[in-house]
């Protein structure tokens, strides 16, 4: 299973399914605010 991490305040963001254990970095809601597009996956 893949977590996707947040780099700014390490918050987890979301889950994917992965073969191995993988960490992802991106932003959350709270530090990511260059986009508007509203992402709903799980
Ligand atoms: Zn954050």
């Amino acid at each position: 299973m893949g977590t996707i991490v947040c780099q700014t305040c390490e918050a987890t963001i979301a889950y994917f399914e992965d073969e191995k254990v993988t960490t992802l970095y991106g932003k959350c809601d709270c530090c990511g605010h260059d986009r508007e597009d509203g992402e709903e996956k799980e």
